[in-house]
């Protein structure tokens, strides 16, 4: 039975690059840069299947492409990070860190610089304040978490590297 609900899943998240990727080459036709794309629709009619699909994009003018990002409650998040840039870890790193609620923004991303360049790896007591996170990358890679999405309601996210989340921060809404 596991082995069956974890090919299943191996097909969905197929389904989904697939879908993923002829979104990505309308956008190329388009020709809009990244801050000019409206809302993609396309993903958020993927989240109408057994999981949420978030693609949230980083580059080097130190930015998300989404500063609101939407789920629905009781379904996996596999959410991909991507760093569109060009510059190191060390001079321009990213991560998606999601806080949970009563969780001060700036407290926390004050808090976070405190850990070991460039990684900024959280110690447990911060730990306790995330719901989810991915590790620092720099330009050119990508990750990718799967988490279950927490309840309903409002939720922030930020990128914790020294003196981003000024800029990288945003809100996570779970419906
Ligand atoms: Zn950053």
């Amino acid at each position: 039975m596991k082995n069956f609900s974890y090919i299943t899943l191996m097909i969905i998240s197929l389904f989904f690059v697939a879908c993923s990727g002829s979104s990505s080459q309308k956008d190329t036709q388009s020709g809009l840069t990244d801050s000019e794309k409206p809302v993609q629709d396309e993903e958020i009619s993927a989240n109408d299947g057994a999981i949420n699909v978030v693609h949230l994009k980083s580059d080097d003018k130190m930015r998300f492409d989404k500063s609101e990002i939407r789920v629905q409650e009781g379904k996996i998040v596999k959410l991909t990070l991507e760093h569109t840039g060009e510059m190191p870890k060390t001079a321009m790193g990213h991560n998606f860190v999601l806080l949970k609620q009563g969780v001060v923004l700036s407290d926390f991303g004050n808090a976070a610089i405190k850990g070991e360049a460039p990684d900024y790896e959280f110690s447990e007591e911060l730990l306790n304040d995330v719901i989810a996170h991915t590790k620092m990358i720099g330009g050119g890679e990508s990750v990718t978490i799967e988490f279950q999405a927490p309840p309903k309601g409002e939720y922030e996210f930020l990128c914790t590297f020294p003196g981003h989340y000024g800029l990288m921060k945003g809100i996570f809404i779970v419906e």
